[in-house]
This record gives C-alpha cells, sequence and structure tokens, in this order.
C-alpha cells in the first residue's frame, strides 16, 4: 500500500532505548499508565483548546496564554526527545508529527513520546515543519503570538540534548549537535545556548516558561530574567547539589 513503511526498515525506538542510559527517565518508555495520543492532535487548535480548558483546574488558573505555553513547555520536551535520541544513538528517527504519539499522564501530564517510523534525511526539515504545525495551534489556542514558543522549542532542544550528553556519557559532543541543528531548522528557532558553572553544564534558557504564574509555582533557577550574577550563584548552589 502507498505510504506504508516496510516494517523490516521500521526503527525500532526501544533500539534506541537500549544504547541510552536511563531511557524511561528521559521520556523514550511510556509508562503503562500512560494514555497515547497521535502528534497529529497536537498541531488542531480545537484540540489544543480542551486539552488547556481540561489542564485549567488542575494548574489553578485560567490564563489562556500561561495555559498555552506550560503546555508547550511540557509537551515539547517529550515530542523532540525520540529524534535527539536517535541522533545520539545512530539510528534515526522520525520528527514527523505523522509518525509520533505522546503519552500523557492522568492530568494531561506529557511523559513520553514514540516515533513509529525512521529519520527521513531531513531532521531539520522534518522538526520545522513539526514544531511549526504545534506552535501555530498552540499560539491560536492561547490567543498569543508564535515566537515565544519557538524559544521555548529552542530551550527544549538544548535541554534534551543536555540530558542525552549526561546520559551517555558525552556532554561535549551532543551538545554540540544544539547550535548547527537549530540553525538548520532555521531562522524561527533561536541558536541554543549553554553556560557552564561550577563544572557543570545547563542550558542558557532563550525563553519565559510562565510556570511562576500559576498558583504555587515556582521560581526557575536559570530564568533568563534574572541578573547574570545571581543565576550564577544560583546554579552554582545547583551544580553543587548535582555533584
Ligand atoms: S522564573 Fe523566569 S523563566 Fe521562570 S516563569 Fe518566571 S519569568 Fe519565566
Amino acid at each position: 500500500m502507498a505510504g506504508q513503511t516496510d516494517p523490516v526498515n521500521v526503527p525500532d525506538q526501544a533500539a534506541v532505548a537500549r544504547r541510552i542510559p536511563g531511557a524511561g527517565a528521559l521520556g523514550l518508555v511510556a509508562p503503562a499508565s500512560a494514555v497515547a495520543v497521535p502528534a497529529v492532535r497536537l498541531a488542531d487548535p480545537a484540540w489544543t483548546a480542551e486539552v488547556l480548558a481540561l489542564r485549567s483546574r488542575v494548574l489553578r488558573t485560567t490564563d489562556r496564554r500561561v495555559l498555552a505555553t506550560v503546555w508547550w513547555y511540557s509537551v515539547s520536551s517529550v515530542l523532540l526527545m525520540p529524534p535527539l535520541a536517535g541522533v545520539v544513538a545512530g539510528i534515526p528517527l522520525s520528527a514527523r508529527l505523522a509518525d509520533l504519539s505522546v503519552s500523557l499522564l492522568p492530568g494531561l501530564q506529557p511523559i513520553a513520546a514514540l516515533a513509529a517510523g525512521p529519520g527521513s534525511g531531513d531532521l531539520p526539515g522534518d522538526l520545522r515543519a513539526s514544531i511549526g504545525a504545534v506552535t501555530a495551534a498552540v499560539a491560536e489556542a492561547g490567543s498569543m503570538g508564535e515566537r515565544s514558543l519557538w524559544a521555548i522549542a529552542t530551550d527544549s532542544l538544548a535541554d534534551r540534548l543536555l540530558l542525552l550528553g549526561q546520559a551517555t556519557g558525552d556532554v561535549e559532543r551532543v551538545t554540540a549537535l544544539a547550535a548547527p541543528l537549530a540553525a538548520a531548522v532555521g531562522p524561527s528557532l533561536p541558536v541554543p545556548r549553554y553556560l557552564d558553572v561550577a563544572g557543570r553544564r545547563f542550558v542558557r534558557r532563550a525563553s519565559c516558561c510562565l510556570v511562576d504564574r500559576v498558583p504555587h509555582g515556582s521560581t526557575c533557577i536559570s530564568c533568563p530574567r534574572r541578573h547574570p550574577d545571581e543565576r550564577r550563584v544560583l546554579l552554582e548552589d545547583a551544580a553543587g547539589r548535582f555533584g
């Protein structure tokens, strides 16, 4: 059948997970308790608006911009992980929405994502299309612009590569993938940046997640609005705790 993928050539995300220590905690293995949703739904503004309305009860805010931003902050992290892990593992996995599913815990909390197809050979192009489609839907559902959502995508990409680098013990090599990949995606995606503090690498954030606008939400250590000196002190403390 046209469009059907030859099962022999479908790479197995499980094979990627086997090459990444701690893959379950990185969202590469879906817990049995989670509900899988086709990722194409993330690009549907009406579906996204429903999700935001349901999450508003849990997050206890009706501010659509906050709900939309926090949703994309959460879901972009899990959505980007399979194709990025595929690059790190040397087994390319698809970044196309049609090939991805997102696993949600109760409260519609994204916890994992699965790629059912191989990489197309154009990861930047697929990321551009997928991020663009979802940010457009989230922006419409949240009655907001798309630019800040692309900045969140940058931080998710940088953060996922940092976690993958830490998991595989090769932070330098894996985080070095971030800037060229983002540049290949295009100018909508700001260049990811990192900051080394007390011997540990952190993401130098480009975005605000609005988490502190949620009742009882905490402030972010790496908040881009902090004075650099204050942020450095907090990151030094964090680096000490991580060891
Ligand atoms: S602490 Fe900073 S990054 Fe976090 S939500 Fe507040 S302003 Fe945004």
